[in-house]
């Protein structure tokens, strides 16, 4: 099969391999190599009654020596174990989760992107209850699967901003509930506030907490941060997802010399900021052209004519180098196959 690798999209295309371990009696099996998409399923497991299931996302590039990195696994590995505490489901030791990734991105080696393309090798991991239960209560087993698929670069026209939407009939996570944890049950509560955003011509929205509705929190699957002073600023709260873009994206702002916040962000300071982004691994930044405010008829506006701030694209080249192999990997975020 011939893969177009300047036209790819975000879509799933098959690969050749995905890796699965299971947990059974208490303890992790060794690590499977499959060659099918499908599984065998008890129609009674918690992943698909009570939702007891988690994912992590992350990339593998190609770089222009012809090696492929992947981009910080480690972190990933350890936000998928706390996943594992807010959902009660058995956890991935740190090896098991590294070893499963290695494999799978070797095994489907063929599938990462070229350098010149900017597209890259989507990582899935996956983790869910399997066992029957029928009452509420944990499962006693659980299937942990690792597949991958090529994807293409986020921003097909170059880096370019687009615009946002603040609507307070929605809210993602609970105050105290699951925001901070990487479930799919949080992306199937985005599902409705992120079609009704796409058909009012936005990008996605931006959930306010869900308690005072005063602070930003994030987007259905981003993060926020303003930019503002020589300061990176970024919400502090509950119930949002710890970004492994946005942790590396401190760092680097740092770095170049900025200082950095992570606080309650009012939604008036958007008025303040120069420059505001969203973050997450598909495109690591997201630059914002404006925040709609839809309910207060009011427009944060922090970019005109589509082209991201000088800080924004700073600190997109900067991570990007990395995690191609173009600058030096000096924080010890990459791993080499
Ligand atoms: C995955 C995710 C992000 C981005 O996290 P990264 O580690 O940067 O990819 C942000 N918000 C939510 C809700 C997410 O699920």
């Amino acid at each position: 099969m011939e893969i177009d690798w300047e036209n790819l999209g975000f879509g799933y295309i098959k690969t050749d391999f995905n890796i699965r371990c299971n947990y059974k009696n208490g303890s992790w099996g060794e690590l499977e190599v499959h060659d099918t998409e499908y599984l065998n399923l008890h129609i009674s497991a918690t992943a698909l009654h009570y939702g007891q299931e988690s994912f992590e996302g992350l990339k593998a590039f190609k770089g222009k020596d012809g090696k492929t990195r992947i981009f910080r696994m480690h972190a990933n590995a350890l936000r998928m174990q706390d996943s594992s505490k807010g959902t009660m489901m058995a956890q991935v030791p740190v090896e098991v989760f590294e070893e499963a990734v290695l494999k799978v991105v070797k095994l489907n080696e063929r599938f990462v992107p070229p350098y010149e393309s900017g597209a890259a090798l989507y990582i899935r991991p996956v983790l869910f209850g399997s066992g029957p239960q029928i009452g509420v209560k944990p499962s006693e087993e659980y299937m942990f699967i690792v597949f991958v698929t090529p994807v293409g670069p986020y921003f097909k026209g170059g880096f370019q901003t687009t615009p946002f939407v603040i609507m307070r009939e929605f809210d993602r996570s609970a105050p105290l509930g699951m925001g901070k944890f990487k479930v799919g049950g949080n992306y199937a509560a985005s599902l409705v506030a992120g079609q009704r955003a796409h058909e009012l011509g936005y990008s996605n929205i931006f959930y306010l907490d869900a308690k005072e509705k005063k602070y930003i929190d994030e987007c259905g699957a981003a993060n926020f941060f303003g930019i503002k002073n020589n300061t990176y600023i970024t919400p502090k709260s509950q119930s949002i997802l710890p970004s492994i873009t946005n942790s590396s994206l401190m760092i680097l702002a740092q770095e170049l010399g900025m200082k950095v916040e992570t606080r309650h962000v009012p939604v008036e300071e958007l008025a303040t900021f120069a420059e505001a982004g969203a973050c997450g691994t598909a495109a690591v930044i997201s630059p914002i052209e404006r925040i709609d405010d839809y309910d207060e008829n009011i427009s944060y506006i922090f970019a005109k004519d589509g082209k991201p701030g000088p800080v924004c694209d700073k600190l997109y080249h900067k991570l990007r180098a990395i995690q191609y192999g173009d600058e030096a990997d000096t924080h010890g975020w990459v791993t080499i196959l």
